[in-house]
């Protein structure tokens, strides 16, 4: 099972229609995948049609048994996405709570990941929405993640907020253990707009290594398909967002192929 998060502390640059489309390009492939909505606003939930302030049963009641996840609570969670291959750990709102509950509580950090082990043999690819709060949600992310993918608008403000991302994150994965690797992926780009160019052009002086080669751009098709509810392939799977978007995952699956190896070998 690969695990991967998408993270930005900075809200509507892209997550959400990143998990959605990756997780839906390699659903296409045949690959059985589980998305995860850790985001209290549960945009990915509302995608697939659910409703976060009404849902009965969410990723929410795998905080509520003392640090422990019961045996088989997992797989009871797993929702239908209407998509083949496609499934979803929903989101509540109730999530918001979360913060104030925690205080205190060994083992929170790792719920997600203890419970993503008890699907393991059941998906080959699991990615991680997130809140842009840094907060106990993110943390188990991190945690339970072996490759992060954070998406940075093409602009200038965004690209001074991943600065203070990249440092926040460094910090976790210190106290964490887990050195993730990661790929910054420009979304929303527009090449008609100086302040795209310019921040694309910013972005591969500063991040060249850890930067993905391409950028996602802005397409219109995205914010139709997430009032529809389809993934974006579904939608058109000739459009340049997809397109690129397929590409970024390409990309993806070969970098983290290669960072597997040290480890088998
Ligand atoms: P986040 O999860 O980071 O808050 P979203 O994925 O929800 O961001 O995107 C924020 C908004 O921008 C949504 O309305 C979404 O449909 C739109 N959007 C995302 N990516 C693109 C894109 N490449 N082109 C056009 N609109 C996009
Ligand atoms: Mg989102």
């Amino acid at each position: 099972m690969r695990i991967w998060a998408v993270a930005n502390q900075k809200g509507g640059v892209g997550k959400t229609t990143s998990v959605v489309a990756l997780g839906g390009l390699l659903a296409e492939q045949g690959k059985r995948v589980l998305v995860v909505d850790l985001d209290p606003h549960g945009s990915l939930t509302t995608w697939f049609g659910y409703d976060p302030d009404t849902i009965a049963h969410s990723v929410f009641d795998l905080f509520q048994h003392e640090g422990k996840v019961p045996e088989g609570l997992p797989a009871q969670l797993v929702t239908d996405t209407g998509c083949p291959n496609l499934s979803l750990l929903p989101a509540s709102t109730a999530l918001a709570t979360l913060e104030r509950k925690m205080v205190g509580v060994g083992g929170m950090g790792l719920i997600i990941s203890r419970s993503l082990a008890q699907l393991w043999d059941d998906f080959d690819y699991v990615i991680l929405d997130n809140t842009p709060s840094l907060g106990v949600l993110m943390v188990n992310a991190l945690a339970a993640a072996q490759h992060l993918i954070i998406p940075v608008q093409t602009e200038y403000l965004a690209i001074k907020g991943l600065e203070r991302m990249l440092h926040t994150l460094q910090m976790i994965m210190r106290s964490q253990k887990n050195q993730l690797a990661y790929t910054i992926v420009p979304t929303l780009y527009d090449r008609r707009t100086q302040a795209s160019v310019k921040s694309l052009n910013l972005l591969r002086k500063t991040y060249s290594d850890s930067l993905w080669r391409f950028a996602i751009p802005v397409d219109t098709k995205f914010r139709d398909a997430s009032q529809r509810g389809l993934i974006p392939s579904a939608v058109d799977a000739n459009t340049h967002g997809v397109r690129a978007y397929s590409h970024l995952l390409d990309d993806l699956l070969k970098r983290t192929e290669k960072l597997k190896e040290p480890q088998d070998g």
